[in-house]
């Protein structure tokens, strides 16, 4: 393809609106446009790479024995009513009516429709086991879009979903669809990690993400030191440590705190450590209000706490509610006296004489002990794991980053087939329940991360298998006949071998070419200058700074050797 024909509308300024180098490099590179939050118009070199990623995952899955469908984006309501996910999905489902008032919906995932269709056209165990999968846009009104592509509400997931008639033939399609998605991410260069995951309210047996390690991750990864073991902040359990609580039996005791809300006021005015203070947190779980208590140096982990509730909204109270329970502003709740349930994480189990709001507005209580002072509903682990605690298997030190989950395989067990009548015939001719898996791959989130982890300050450095054009082939001066002829020659080598090639036929100032040639990211460039007339062209990898000079059929070869490894 001619530069010069194609639609890269490059940009030099650094696009304001975009805060992670993945979103900046995307739009300057000219691979997409917004065009409207969190929605993005694709450009021709966007295309290509998005392209190129799904014939990864396309090839990964038919690998893997998958089958692929296409379901409809737009679906009708009843699909939803009978897994109950018509009002789980809440606000971040996309939802219309027909011209006949009929309820539609934008799928934000098609759990639903596989399970109908294996249900409704397969009836025998002798086509089992089976996993089907689609590449296809999924809509999700997130409640912050943001980071580009990354979290974005129109995206293109690759989503399958495997059925078995045995537990154990489950197993077999998830570390199969385990596989397939390493093989898949490997060719797409990313370094990843796999961590447990919380399987959720959703009730499954087993579930692991597929991380990207990344400062700007929304997702924090939790992982030990010594032993490996990584996990999502979700998934990884506290492990309780001792505090340095005043020993004894001492009385508890009301003391004046006016206007010291939050833990840093409490601490200077008690002049000792978060850790012996205790948080009491007053949620809105759905339309029930509970009470959560964490040590005052730690956080409460709602995903914890929503799969214990089985709630399916989850905020913090308003200040009406919150004094409804305690009888006091925000800022005074404690466990003494409240008129709600209190759940209360283990580690507070462990201590004693802690601090904590009276219920009374302006005061808080001393030497507040568990079971004598208070009885909570029930004690589970409900923080946030932090650096340095300790790892749950190994004892060893619990370290923390942040990752992007580029994708999610999770054990679904029965939960929709049973809610649809998905059943099988078995060897023995009777009816069984099928298990289900299901596999997710954010196609646009995998790109964004791939140049999150593969990029320099002068732009994206494709890895070959995902370059929108493995080469470009640069002719200096294009008014010098020989440099045109040479590069022309060059840029005709690389067709003939139907590889994705581009020349650089713009009269433009070669500073203007390279710049480009490096923001796109073309993993080879060739450019043909001064040494044209010898038949000698300089060969450089964009992944690296030194550039070679060669004669022209050297650097085709080593071009051919480079994209084909
Ligand atoms: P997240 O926790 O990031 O919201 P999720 O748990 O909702 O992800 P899944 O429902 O498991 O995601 O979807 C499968 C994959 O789809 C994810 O692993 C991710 O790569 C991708 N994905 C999910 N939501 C988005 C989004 N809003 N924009 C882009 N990709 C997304
Ligand atoms: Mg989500």
């Amino acid at each position: 393809m001619k530069v010069s024909q194609l639609l890269i509308p490059t940009l030099r300024e650094v696009p304001s609106e975009a805060e992670i180098s993945s979103h900046r490099l995307m739009l300057r590179a000219g691979l997409m446009r917004k065009a409207a939050a969190g929605v993005y118009s694709y450009l021709p070199l966007g295309v290509k790479v998005l392209q190129n990623a799904e014939n990864i995952i396309r090839r990964g899955m038919n690998r893997h024995g998958a089958q692929e469908l296409l379901m409809p984006a737009i679906l009708p309501k009843e699909v939803l009513e009978q897994s109950g996910r018509w009002d789980v999905f809440g606000p971040e489902m996309f939802r219309l009516k027909d011209r006949g008032g009929r309820d539609f919906f934008l799928g934000p995932t098609h759990e639903e429709m596989f399970t109908i269709t294996v249900r409704d056209e397969v009836r025998s165990y002798k086509n089992l086991p089976m996993t089907l999968y689609q590449i296809q846009t999924k809509y999700r009104d997130e409640r912050r879009p943001r980071f580009g592509v990354m979290r974005s509400r129109e995206f293109i997931m690759k989503d399958a979903y495997s059925f078995d008639l045995t537990e154990e033939g489950l197993d077999k399609s998830y570390k199969n669809m385990y596989e397939a998605y390493c093989e898949i991410f490997k060719e797409m260069d990313m370094d990843f990690t796999v961590v447990d995951a919380d399987s959720g309210a959703m009730g499954g047996s087993g579930s692991q993400e597929f991380m990207v390690k990344s400062d700007v991750g929304e997702d924090t990864i939790v992982y030990c030191e010594k032993c490996g073991y990584a996990a999502n902040e979700e998934k990884m359990p506290g492990v309780p440590t001792e505090c340095k609580c005043p020993e004894g039996d001492l009385p508890m005791e009301k003391i004046h705190t006016p206007n010291v809300k939050t833990i840093d006021d409490l601490t200077k005015l008690f002049e000792c450590e978060p850790s012996l203070f205790v948080k009491t947190l007053i949620y809105r779980a759905d339309d029930k209000i509970v009470a959560v208590m964490v040590r005052g140096d730690r956080e409460v982990n709602e995903t914890k706490l929503q799969n214990y509730l089985g709630c399916i909204d989850l905020e913090l109270a308003e200040a009406a509610a919150v004094n409804d329970v305690t009888g006091a502003a925000v800022g005074f709740a404690g466990p003494v006296g409240i008129k709600c349930d209190v759940l209360m994480d283990l580690e507070v189990e462990k201590m004693k004489n802690f601090i904590i709001g009276a219920n009374e507005t302006d005061y808080h209580y001393k030497n507040v002990c568990v079971n004598r002072d208070f009885t909570p509903k029930a004690v589970l682990d409900l923080r946030n794991v932090v650096s340095g605690d300790a790892c749950p298997k190994c004892g060893g030190t619990i370290r923390t980053a942040q990752g992007i989950e580029v994708g999610h395989i999770f054990k679904l067990g029965t939960k929709y087939s049973k809610a649809f009548g998905c059943t099988c015939l078995d060897e023995n001719g009777e009816d069984r329940t099928v298990i289900m898996g299901c596999y997710g791959i954010g196609v646009n989130r995998c790109i964004a991360a791939v140049i999150e982890q593969h990029s320099d300050e002068n732009g994206i450095i494709w890895p070959v298998s995902l370059a929108p054009y493995k080469v470009i082939v640069v002719p200096v001066n294009t008014s010098n006949e020989e440099q045109a002829q040479l590069a022309e020659k060059i840029y005709g080598v690389f067709r003939e071998k139907g590889i994705d090639v581009l020349i650089d036929d713009r009269n433009e100032r070669p500073g203007v070419k390279f710049k480009d040639a490096d923001l796109i990211g073309i993993p080879v460039r060739i450019t043909v200058g001064k040494r044209a007339g010898e038949g000698v062209v300089e060969y450089k990898l964009r992944s690296e700074k030194d550039s070679v000079d060669m004669p022209a059929d050297d650097a085709f070869k080593a071009a051919l050797e480079y994209i084909s490894k």
